[in-house]
């Protein structure tokens, strides 16, 4: 699926506050928590749009596609400090 810029950017707010996904304090990078069970943050997620706290989605179908695309999209570390470890170990 195809996610404009404030969707991406929401999308990882409630990813990350929903815990599916983690990001890097140094990098910002996106990476994956483990979280292989969705659900959690599919159900913040939805708890947000009832509270009219999603500005970017119309429809919460959209909302939970994007964050599982988002988490499909992550590698499982910051690539950025994977990089430093493997310079600098
Ligand atoms: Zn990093």
């Amino acid at each position: 699926m195809n996610l404009d810029d404030q969707q991406r950017m929401e999308t990882i707010d409630l990813a990350v506050e929903g815990e599916a996904l983690k990001q890097c304090e140094y990098h910002g990078e996106l990476y994956d928590s483990g979280t292989v069970d969705l659900q959690p943050a599919y159900t913040f997620a939805n708890r947000k749009f009832t509270r009219g706290e999603v500005s970017s989605f119309r429809d919460r179908r959209g909302m939970t596609e994007a964050i599982k695309t988002l988490h499909r999209e992550a590698a499982m570390d910051c690539w950025q400090c994977e990089k430093q470890r493997e310079e600098y170990p």
